[in-house]
């Protein structure tokens, strides 16, 4: 386990909590994982509890209050993410896959917190794209290995070409800079500022419209989540809405009558999620170019087609195909065998503001460390609930949160006896070790790790999930025992 780092390092300006994380990682040594291991943080955040802060900050020695701020933590995580002073909604802020400009780590090597704004594809510093992904092995970029700037397949990034774009594609890119107050795009905004919509929104509010509006373009009309491959454009989309706003209400028109055919239409949503009494009349303004003769009016339909709702919910269509369980329970049918019947809208609308992020059997495993077998048997002993809160069977999806929390949860309680630390030990999910901890048999264990009358030998931070936790064999295989 880690004590204080060594090396300290002072984050610099801009830079993300991830970035400053990992660079203070590298300079002693150690891995991002450990780091977040010994901060009892079970996966790669940017928003972690404030107690994992404290531990960051004794670690880092850097003053709690300066990592808090750097995080994107606010009182409602699962809605909102914060950036600099602003809070933004969830959607704008994500670190699920790195992003990064080439001529910008070229001057200093550090993660800049704004790649991590789902608004942004390019750079407007270095008028080039963003990089999504490794130009040699086509992997998008992680928050995993050791080095910040080499691939796992040996390519360093540092040499990835950058690709420009024409400033005159970069005028929307800039807008979002300055409303985040980016040094040198502060002058972008000023005018923008006292006009509509923007002089009747906060920041938060504001990016968001462009961001739905961004979202009726036919190239992007597949876009739900930062990640999607179409994010590479996001900047020429951003410059169309952005014009149209300048136009305000006027140019408005003409940009949504050219809108994709979704059939959620993003500007209504955002219409309809904005608070009473605030920017009222951008609402009745954007309703009103929305409005369209009483007989062309499109009924919102109550169901959606697995296909329709795989884009909302941000997973593929072929996954969600397979998801039968969720299928029938989005469908709102409780017979099995249900799942062509179309699904309801209010259910999908439901799911998707309840959940993080879906996850199979086998994504669910890896976060644990265990086989599939062995989740299995914690699901079914209802140690995780499934989205649909039934028992799993093939294709059923787990909310990424639940899997987290219960991590968190073994995690927190577990007891270390140093004296236990010796002889042979095992761990979760192994079947090969005496006695054997996968399927069934370690759900006693895991029973009485949660509590509290079966302590473990020490904790092993640079293992995954319940992988970390080291059990002393003869005393595992006593507390079996006892129990059956
Ligand atoms: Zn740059
Ligand atoms: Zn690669």
């Amino acid at each position: 386990m880690l004590s204080r780092l060594r090396f300290r390092e002072t984050p610099i300006d801009g830079e993300s909590l991830l970035g400053f994380l990992w660079r203070v990682a590298a300079r002693n040594c150690a891995t991002l994982g450990t780091l977040h291991g010994t901060a009892g943080i079970t996966y790669r955040t940017n928003s972690p509890t404030h107690h994992a802060l404290e531990r960051l900050a004794d670690l880092t020695g850097v003053a709690v209050n300066v990592l808090d701020e750097m995080s994107c933590r606010t009182n409602a995580p699962s809605r909102t993410r914060r950036f600099g002073k602003h809070i933004l909604p969830r959607r704008l802020v994500s670190w699920q896959r790195r992003r990064f400009c080439p001529g910008c780590i070229a001057e200093s090597p550090h993660h800049r917190a704004i790649w991590d704004i789902s608004l942004v594809s390019a750079c407007p510093l270095h008028a080039c794209r963003l990089v999504f992904q490794c130009d040699a092995c086509g992997k998008s970029l992680e928050w995993l290995g050791d080095n910040l700037w080499t691939c796992r397949c040996g390519r360093d990034f540092t040499r990835i070409p950058a690709k420009s774009i024409a400033h005159a594609d970069l005028v929307g890119t800039q807008v979002v800079y300055g409303m985040l107050d980016q040094p040198s795009f502060k002058a972008e905004v000023q005018e923008l500022r006292v006009i509509l919509p923007f002089a009747d929104l906060d920041v938060g509010q504001g990016l968001d419209l462009l961001h739905s509006l961004a979202m009726t373009r036919p190239a992007l009309a597949h876009w739900s989540v930062p990640g999607d491959e179409a994010d590479e454009n996001v900047h020429l989309a951003l410059n169309e809405a952005l014009e149209a706003c300048r136009r305000w209400p006027t140019g408005m028109e003409a940009f949504l009558a050219s809108a994709a055919q979704r059939f959620n239409d993003p500007v209504r949503i955002w219409v309809r999620a904005l608070p009473s009494g605030v920017g009222e009349q951008v609402k009745s303004d954007l309703l009103e170019c929305l409005a369209t003769p009483e007989n062309e009016q499109p009924k919102e339909a109550q169901t959606v087609s697995i296909k329709e709702a795989a884009p909302i919910l941000g997973i593929p269509v072929a996954r969600l195909q397979r998801a039968h369980n969720v299928c029938t329970f989005l469908s709102g049918k409780r017979m099995r065998g249900m799942t062509r019947a179309p699904l309801l809208r209010s259910l999908v609308f439901k799911l998707l503001s309840s959940t993080e992020r879906l996850l199979t059997k086998l994504e669910a495993s890896e976060i644990l460390g265990v086989p599939p077998m062995t989740f299995e048997a914690i699901v079914q002993a209802g140690l995780v609930l499934d989205v649909t809160g039934k028992a799993p069977s093939s294709g059923t999806l787990y909310d990424s949160a639940e899997v987290h929390r219960f991590l968190d949860e073994v995690l927190e309680r577990l007891i270390v006896n140093p004296a236990l630390d010796r002889g042979q030990e095992v761990r979760l999910g192994s079947s090969t070790t005496q006695p054997a901890l996968h399927g069934r048999r370690c759900i006693p264990v895991l029973r009485g790790i949660l509590d509290g009358r079966l302590r473990c030998a020490r904790v092993d931070e640079q293992a995954i999930g319940l992988h970390r936790i080291v059990l002393n064999a003869i005393e595992t295989s006593r507390f079996i025992a006892s129990e059956s």
